[in-house]
């Protein structure tokens, strides 16, 4: 959370949670413009720079829409996502449909629902694209040759994309299947930080490239080096260096342009890194118990954020207007209402004395938070807000309510007899 975000919010935060009630996610649109702004100025030496908002960060088509103004595309992996990168007036070139494992129907949405960029995951895919595209892109995982990191894990490991030996191969079957312009996408870190990880993966990037005009004589129009900019979640964790980032893949390019004689494009298909600081988790402490542990119970659970309980080692800041720690502190839990030991927002997290009542702020929820909820347990997912840039506050999703929860049983008698 930026503390622009902490001075727009927190002296209001009270009226905001009086008046919508808790929990919510709620996002601050001066702050998401802001880094998107941040992003473009830091690649502006690179040449048809263009970010594609990985739509599961935040689905949310209010948000979708700053991504729109802001000129970026989509990167999409499911129909619905498709749907709403249409919903947003997207054309064909403004979405990179991303799948893995991918079904027909999938194929037929992406490309007869009204085209897009497809990236393909895979080189036995090649035959089941109903019709091959004019304009095609593989997943390229460069397994040992690169390490990862602990949300994506080992390359070799991870079942994204096609190895280094078979890529060439998937390139020449697309031409003789009619794709005749390619681009290359690559993602094989998540929350990385360290911009020199991320640099280092474009460089290798460009020799990929470089060999596919060896022996193809195919020039990629566009590298994709994915998503996985960081952010940082701990106090003491240092942020990206995002200038640094697009200079040294200006300089690669440059580099790459004088030896090669043409210039590829770059896209980056980012959603932590736009949107991940400016949401926050806003919930009310309704429960206190001193068992073994101090447990504080939240009127939000797991069903509003997953990542705590999901990935180990997960942290999320949690601050607590108005109590300082001058009022005396303790290590507690902080934990969801759900029958599972992993809904704790925070565990043996030394916070201010909380008593009923308090407002909780879990900060760094605007991606992959209320996106990646549940309802397990019939526990419902929470409403967004939006901090508008004027300060005014709007829903931009309301919260589940039993009916929603149950839509999926009103249906028409289908039984098959025994045969
Ligand atoms: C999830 C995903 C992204 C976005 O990841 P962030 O960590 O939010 O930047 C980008 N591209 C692909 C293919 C993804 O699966």
């Amino acid at each position: 959370m930026s503390r622009d975000f902490e001075a727009r919010l927190l002296p209001d935060l009270e009226r905001i949670a009086a008046h919508f009630g808790t929990p919510f996610h709620i996002y601050d649109e001066a702050g998401i413009l802001d880094t998107g702004e941040r992003l473009k100025l830091a690649f502006s030496r690179v040449k048809g720079f263009r970010e594609y908002f990985a739509v599961k960060a935040l689905p949310n088509p209010r948000i979708l829409q700053l991504m729109k103004v802001m000129g970026f595309g989509f990167d999409c992996a499911s129909i619905p996502e498709l749907m709403l990168a249409r919903g947003q007036g997207a054309r064909a070139g403004d979405i990179m449909f991303t799948s893995n494992n991918t079904s027909a129907a999938e194929f037929d949405e992406a490309i007869d629902g009204g085209g897009c960029i497809l990236n393909l995951d895979d080189i036995s895919l090649i035959d089941k694209v109903p019709e091959m595209p004019e304009l095609v892109c593989f997943r390229l995982n460069p397994g040992p040759e690169v390490a990862g990191n602990k949300i994506i894990g080992e390359p070799e490991k991870a079942k994204f994309g096609l190895t280094v030996d078979q890529y060439v191969d998937a390139y020449r079957t697309a031409r003789e299947r009619g794709a005749s312009r390619f681009g290359l996408h690559t993602m094989v870190v998540s929350n990385q930080r360290d911009y020199r990880h991320i640099l280092d993966t474009t460089r290798r990037m460009l020799l990929w490239a470089g060999k596919l005009d060896d022996v193809l004589g195919i020039q990629p129009e566009f590298i994709n080096i994915g998503g996985g900019f960081g952010i940082p979640y701990g106090p003491a964790e240092t942020p990206l260096d995002i200038a640094a980032l697009g200079e040294g893949v200006a300089d690669a390019v440059d580099q790459f342009a004088a030896r090669r004689g043409y210039r590829p494009k770059i896209y980056t298909e980012s959603g932590r890194y736009i949107t991940g600081p400016h949401g926050v988790l806003v919930t009310r402490a309704i429960n206190r118990k001193e068992t073994y542990r101090i447990y504080v119970g939240a009127d939000a659970c797991m069903s509003a954020l997953m990542r705590p309980g999901m990935y180990p080692d997960t942290y999320h800041h949690i601050s607590v207007p108005g109590r300082t720690p001058e009022d005396g502190v303790e290590c507690v839990d902080v934990t969801g209402s759900l029958c599972e030991n992993n809904d704790k927002f925070a565990v043996q997290r030394t916070l201010p004395r909380i008593e009923d009542g308090d407002l909780l702020v879990i900060h760094d929820t605007g991606a992959h938070g209320h996106s990646m909820g549940f309802t397990y347990n019939g526990r419902l997912r929470p409403k967004e807000l939006l901090l508008r840039s004027t300060g005014s506050v709007e829903v931009i999703r309301r919260a589940e309510t039993p009916d929603d929860y149950f839509a999926t049983l009103q249906f028409d008698p289908w039984i098959l007899s025994k045969a």
